[in-house]
């Protein structure tokens, strides 16, 4: 019996598991997975990112949810449009042997009337962006009243991005009965007063200390002088030929104007962010998911959550203008395990807030130095 098996889960859930690659479910799956299988609780759970979450709600919740009857039975809330299309991805994928099982991802910037649709024929779960699932209850294109689970994953990132009204406004149109997850990588006093006024004595599952990074990411800054941040970029990158990574940058403009500089420099570069169409977005991710670009230059808002394999190193180009987000970037590689290095490039006067991060996160950072064209030549 391997250790999913143990957990409960059944036959064409193992099968998919298997079909994935996953050997042993991460802690945060051996902890919620059981509790969410054998009781109708509500929960809340905590872990870093990149620890396997999407899972650790969605192998229940699949095998909780009734196939051979096409309601609503659940909706997963989730940030942005990229998340929805990735948990809904992995959900397909985790359900893939499960006959008569539907997912349909509702978000922004994309027909409104075709997601309708879609929920329309029968699809027992629902992947939302908080936004457009007002906008969906508002029209009259979807019933959430009688579902029985409520998932709102990544919550600390819906919260941060201003979603509390409509998260208030989704959560009192669905059946008080329902069981309501929660998921997120910390826990702020915003999603402590979410979990206060919507649900009943959850469960609480931590995996690791509260708002700690990820063991498998060490981090790096490197001081430089202002006008020679894009400079040190490229020394970098060309001193990791084989750089996979996301670099961020704190506007919209500043992430085009990097982007357009890198391409213009020959790096395989491309730019996201929220001024991009929903089709330039997503073809941006697949060329990356793909690996044709090295370099996902891309705001905060844009690269939320997003779950791409083996990222070696993730470049913040300027800190965030809240700390926490930090740990939200830093999450984007050293992820499932794998090894993964987080770097900022500041300037002098900016030194005391990687004091505050080492607070923030637990970890200490190494002072490095940019290495000189010479090296890189060597
Ligand atoms: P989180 O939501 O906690 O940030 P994700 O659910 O996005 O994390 O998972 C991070 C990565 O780990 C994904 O690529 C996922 O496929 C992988 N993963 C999840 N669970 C396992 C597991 N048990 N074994 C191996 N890889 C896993
Ligand atoms: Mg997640």
């Amino acid at each position: 019996m391997n250790k999913f098996e143990q957990l409960g889960l059944n036959e064409s859930l193992l099968l998919a598991i298997k079909d994935l690659g996953f050997e042993n479910p991460s802690e945060v799956q051996e902890k919620a997975i059981p509790v969410l299988l054998e009781q109708n609780t509500d929960l809340v759970a905590l872990a870093q990112t990149g620890t396997g979450k999407t899972a650790a709600f969605g192998f229940p919740l699949i095998q909780k949810i009734d196939a051979e009857n096409r309601n609503t039975q659940a909706l997963i809330l989730s940030p942005t449009r990229e998340l929805c299309l990735q948990i809904t991805n992995e959900i397909k994928l985790y359900s893939k042997y499960i006959k008569g099982l539907h997912t349909v991802a509702v978000y922004g910037g994309a027909s409104i009337t075709e997601q309708a649709r879609e929920v329309k024929r029968g699809a027992q779960i629902i992947v939302a962006t908080p936004g457009r699932m007002q906008d969906m209850i508002n029209r009259g294109l979807v019933n959430i009243k009688n579902i029985d689970f409520c998932i709102l994953d990544e919550a600390d990132e819906m919260l941060n991005m201003g979603f509390y009204d409509d998260i208030c406004s989704i959560l009192s149109d669905t059946p008080d009965e329902k069981n309501t997850w929660l998921f997120s990588a910390t826990m702020p006093a915003e999603v402590a007063r979410i979990a206060k006024q919507f649900m009943a004595e959850p469960k609480e599952i931590t995996v690791g200390s509260k708002n700690s990074g990820s063991a498998t990411v060490s981090h790096e800054f490197y001081v430089v002088n202002a006008r020679d941040r894009y400079e040190a970029l490229k020394r970098l990158a060309d001193a990791n030929p084989d750089i996979f990574s996301v670099v961020f940058c704190r506007t919209k403009r500043d992430t085009q104007a990097v982007a357009e500089k890198l391409i213009e420099d020959g790096y395989n570069a491309a730019a996201l962010h929220g001024d991009l169409s929903q089709a330039q977005r997503d073809g941006v991710m697949k060329s990356f998911r793909g690996r044709q670009i090295q370099m996902l230059v891309a705001t905060d808002v844009a690269a939320r959550g997003i779950d791409v394999d083996n990222v070696t190193h993730v470049v913040n180009y300027q800190l965030p203008d809240e700390i926490e987000t930090y740990n939200h970037r830093s999450g984007r590689t050293g992820r499932a395990g794998k090894l993964g290095t987080s770097i900022v490039i500041i300037t002098k006067s900016e030194i005391r807030k990687i004091h505050s991060i080492e607070r923030i996160i637990q970890q200490k950072f190494q002072e490095k130095t940019i290495p000189s064209g010479i090296e890189i030549c060597e």
